[in-house]
This record gives structure tokens, C-alpha cells and sequence, in this order.
């Protein structure tokens, strides 16, 4: 049932009522405040953290998120974490890492049916099959993959580490996985020999060069671009960079105007931390994102479902993968 309204909601929540106005058409402020404050009562019943990825909605990431970030962000978050409850507000993928590495956990996610593109686009035997294709080449995952594959993985790494990674191996070939785009912007930067999949997503593979061009010439805009773009894309762009890099490049530069070339909640987000930025949006959403909601955050909380698990034996094996891209990140060899 929809929680009620309370006048007073407008007050208890005046901070967050202000920080949503800037980012929501106003008249959905009310509308997303009762879910807000009945997600935070539910929590604080279950001992609940929410996790809530960059690409989520302004209400989700501002109005519930104990803990935001990109992938790498997220999974070392879910390392770290001692709470009993994690309700992942992301994709089926995130939710899993975040299963593998806090195995003494409850995770949930809202939607069991967020996929990925990406995810969708690779198994477990296919990876087996490159192994026998290019015997002794080191597999290196992107972690938008599910449990299987990254089972089958030497090391996972997400947009943001994952030159480091791949040199990390210590080879002359590695097997790039499944991102062709992000693959090729890796293979421009570093001496290893890439194999690569053709996997894309769905998101960023629609963005086109002359899109790019327009932000640019027309509203005079900096182009900021995530890698999983076309190379064309990417050719155009300012700087190229995970969305973790994005936030630290507006810090550095702090444009006068930015086009982010990435999903469209991700400039929302950052628009609060940059409020003397102007952000151009090309509005690319992510349906597999945006299928949560505060209803079904609230829904996921209350009845303690869907669970995410995952099996011991593919736990194990995926649990490595990801440790070696943590271990990367804290500067030890692998
Ligand atoms: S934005 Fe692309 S990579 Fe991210 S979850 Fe959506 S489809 Fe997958």
C-alpha cells in the first residue's frame, strides 16, 4: 500500500526536498517523499544499508542511498560491509559481486529482472572456448558479467582500473571481456595485445559522433565520455573516463558547461556537486537501471525478497577474480 502523506514530511525532509527540486520536476518531490520516509523507517527495522549505483534515479541515489558509486565503489563497499541487509539498487551483476565478496550477507535487490546488455552478451562455456582458442592468455573480465563468467575469469576490473589490470597479468596477450569498445580504448593504451568480444552496451553504443559534435557547437559544451562509447564517440570527447573519473576531471577542470556522453541519471547526480556547471544532457537512460523504484525498494525491504545467491562452487572461483582487482586497487601484485 502507498504510505501516506504528512504535511510535516515537508519539513523533516526540507534538505532533501531542496536537493530533489533541483534535479526532479518539483511537483514529483511530494509524490517520492512518503516512499522516502517509509524506506528509512524500514531500514533502520532491518539493519539495512542501500546501495545505490550512479545511473540511479536522483529520488534513489539522494533520497535512500546510504552508499553511491560505480561499480568499483559498490563492490568494495559490499567487501567492507558488516550489515546484515544490503539492498543493491543497481543491476542483477552488482547485486551478485556484491553476494560474492559479503557472502554473510542478505543481498536483495528489487528488480531480480535488472539485467545488463553486456552481462547478456557472454557465458561461461564462451569463455572456455577462448581459453582453448588462445591457450596461456590470462582472461580479464569487466565485472559487468555475471557470476559464471567471472568464475571462469583470472581477474575482474571494472572501467575504471582496467588498464591497470590487464598490465597487472604480466602478459603479452590477454583476453579482454566482453566490452569491445571499452576493450579498444584499453588496447590504445597499453602494449598488451587485446583479444576482444563483442559485447556492447546497449546505453552507450547509440551515442553518435555527430551528437558529440552538436554539444559541442552548439552549446559550447566540454565533452566528457564513458568509454564503453563508440571509438568515434570517444574521438570527439575531452576526456574519456569511468564515472568514477568523470566526478574528478569536472573537480579539476570545473567547465563552464559539460556534455556528459554517458546515462543520463549520471549528470543529475553530479549536477549538486558542481552547481556552477551547466550540464548538457543527451538523455540516454538505462531500462534495466530504471526498472528500480522507491515502491519496489520499499516492497524489497518490507519482505525481505528477491534474494540474490549464488552458488558456493561458482561463489569461490568469481570471489578470486574480483580479490585480484581489489588487491590491484590497494597496489599489490597479483
Ligand atoms: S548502462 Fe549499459 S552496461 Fe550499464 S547496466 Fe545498463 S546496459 Fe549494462
Amino acid at each position: 500500500m502507498k504510505p501516506a502523506w504528512r504535511d510535516e514530511l515537508l519539513t523533516e525532509y526540507a534538505g532533501l526536498a531542496d536537493k530533489l527540486e533541483r534535479l526532479l520536476p518539483c511537483l514529483e518531490v511530494p509524490m517520492h517523499l512518503p516512499w522516502i520516509d517509509a524506506i528509512q523507517a524500514l531500514k533502520r527495522e532491518r539493519g539495512a544499508v542501500v546501495m545505490a549505483h550512479s545511473y540511479q534515479s536522483p529520488e534513489i541515489f539522494h533520497g535512500v542511498a546510504d552508499v553511491t558509486g560505480d561499480s568499483l565503489a559498490l563492490a568494495q563497499a559490499a567487501a567492507d560491509c558488516d550489515a546484515g541487509v544490503v539492498v543493491l539498487c543497481g543491476v542483477h551483476f552488482m547485486a551478485e559481486t556484491a553476494k560474492i565478496l559479503a557472502p554473510h550477507v542478505k543481498v536483495l535487490i528489487p528488480d531480480a529482472l535488472a539485467g545488463c546488455s553486456l552481462a547478456d552478451s557472454i557465458t561461461a562455456a564462451d569463455v572456455r572456448m577462448l581459453r582453448a582458442r588462445h591457450p596461456g592468455a590470462p582472461v580479464v573480465t569487466y565485472v559487468n558479467t555475471s557470476a559464471d563468467v567471472k568464475a571462469e575469469s583470472d581477474a575482474c576490473c571494472t572501467s575504471a582500473n582496467a588498464v591497470q589490470v590487464v598490465e597487472a597479468m604480466g602478459a603479452d596477450k590477454v583476453i579482454f571481456l566482453p566490452d569491445r569498445y571499452l576493450g579498444a580504448h584499453v588496447a590504445s593504451q597499453t602494449d598488451v595485445q587485446l583479444v576482444l568480444w563483442d559485447g556492447r552496451c546497449e546505453v552507450h553504443e547509440t551515442f553518435t559522433a555527430a551528437q558529440a559534435r552538436h554539444a559541442r557547437e552548439r552549446f559550447d559544451a566540454r565533452l566528457v565520455a564513458h568509454p564503453e562509447c563508440p571509438p568515434e564517440v570517444l574521438a570527439e570527447a575531452d576526456f574519456v573516463g569511468s564515472t568514477s573519473a568523470m566526478g574528478a576531471w569536472l573537480e579539476r577542470e570545473q567547465p563552464e558547461r559539460v556534455a556528459l556522453i554517458t546515462e543520463c541519471s549520471m549528470a543529475d547526480n553530479l549536477r549538486l556537486r558542481f552547481p556552477a556547471t551547466e550540464f548538457i544532457k543527451p538523455c540516454n537512460l538505462c531500462p534495466h537501471m530504471k526498472r528500480i523504484t522507491l515502491p519496489n525498494i520499499h516492497a524489497c525491504l518490507r519482505d525481505l525478497v528477491p534474494e540474490v545467491t549464488v552458488p558456493e562452487d561458482v561463489a569461490i572461483r568469481a570471489r578470486r577474480a574480483l580479490e585480484r582487482m581489489l588487491a590491484v586497487g590497494r597496489g599489490e601484485r597479483i
